[in-house]
């Protein structure tokens, strides 16, 4: 079998590190010949809107994924219509405008932060005197990591948010004064098969992920977000992994975004999990059994950010377990992480301090 993903990010290459041993093959579609895929598969080379290169790939393969959301939804519709297309397209056009997004939550009854479009400055005013300040203002499309994202914290930063943002259409949230943010990662095979993993605690800075921590254990926030992953499989006739990323506040969820896709907070699954988020997709996209979500300790995930450590220094910590995406070091640009798997959350927090100096040092 040979599985088509159009994308080769880190997150295709570890799509394709955890498929290899099951027999499974690999091509890409990216625009960078040197993509992280590029060590682990072949990559046709041309933009995710390069209908002729995604026709070239459906032709070779026998399911089609991505491992990133701005894949165009008109240019994959073709695709999709004659070979297997999973998550499905309806998924990944709802993942890709916050405010699509936010209003599917709205109607599903997951909980989101109070938000409105913004398409004018009169919008703007309008949605903070409404919903007030602080607030967060965010482009609908084509955000990630923080970017095209600006906290308001009085009516006064409208104007210079504006000037920065106001290209584009936007949307304007509540700011959410949350106590952790967490994130679900569940998986549904095309045979109905549903899996989730624990909870993981995911620490942000400048809007980009630095360290998960799972399990988080809390039984009732735990059964609360698999409900709500629950109504999007349904929604969608959802295969393969969904992540969605939640506030938690006084007790209670609050989804902020999903992800269509294996998720950076699931990254521990590799190691800390029986079987990892990787190998589920893959499975779950095949209709094949999925695997055991259940944690095998207490894991903790550090990325590198626009720099890496030297490996000597990474490898003195016992029990670590590095991966490298092979990507040039650019600021803000992720290009590796390291993974410790504990008996104890004690033990598993001493690792991850250790970790969190390497990674400053
Ligand atoms: P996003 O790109 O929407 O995932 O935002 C990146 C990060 O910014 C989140 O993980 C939060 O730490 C923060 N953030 C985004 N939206 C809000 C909000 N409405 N209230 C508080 N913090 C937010």
């Amino acid at each position: 079998m040979k599985i088509g993903i159009i994308g080769a990010g880190q997150l295709g290459r570890m799509l394709a590190l955890a498929g290899y041993p099951l027999g499974l093959r690999f091509v890409f579609v990216d625009q960078s010949e040197d993509a992280p895929g590029a060590q682990v598969g072949r990559i046709i080379c041309g933009a995710f809107d390069d209908e002729t290169k995604l026709a070239q790939l459906a032709d070779e393969v026998d399911v089609i994924t991505f491992d990133v959301e701005n894949v165009p939804v008109e240019a994959v519709r073709g695709i999709a219509a004659r070979k297997a297309f999973l998550p499905p397209v309806s998924a990944l056009g709802a993942s890709q405008d916050r405010l699509h997004e936010k209003t599917l939550f709205a109607r599903l009854k997951i909980p989101t932060p109070p938000f409105a479009a913004v398409d004018t400055f009169d919008d703007l005013q309008k949605a903070a005197r409404e919903i007030g300040v602080p607030g967060v203002l965010k482009t609908r499309r084509l955000g990630y990591d923080g970017r095209g994202q600006r906290l308001i914290r009085k009516m006064s930063d409208l104007d210079e948010a504006w000037q920065t943002l106001g290209s584009v259409p936007l949307i304007y949230e509540g700011f959410v004064d949350f106590s952790r943010e967490v994130s679900l990662i569940g998986v549904r095979s095309t045979t109905g098969e549903t899996r989730f993993y624990p909870l993981s605690a995911n620490t942000h800075e400048g809007g980009i992920l630095r360290y998960s921590v799972a399990p988080y254990r809390n039984a009732p926030l735990q059964k609360q977000a698999e409900q709500y992953l629950k109504r999007l499989f349904k929604h969608f006739d959802y295969a393969g992994v969904l992540t969605v990323e939640f506030f938690v506040k006084r007790g209670r969820l609050i989804a902020n975004e999903m992800a269509p896709r294996v998720h950076n907070s699931g990254h521990w699954t590799i190691e800390g999990a029986h079987t990892s988020q990787f190998e589920n997709h893959i499975r779950a996209i095949l209709g094949l059994p999925l695997g055991s979500t259940s944690p095998i300790g207490h894991s903790a995930m550090v990325n590198f950010i626009g720099e890496l450590p030297t490996l000597r220094n990474i490898l003195r910590i016992p029990g670590v377990h590095f991966h490298s995406y092979g990507k040039e070091p650019r600021p803000n640009r992720k290009l590796g992480h390291c993974t410790v798997v504990a008996a104890s959350a004690g033990a598993r927090d001493r690792a991850l301090r250790q970790l969190l100096r390497l990674k400053s040092a």
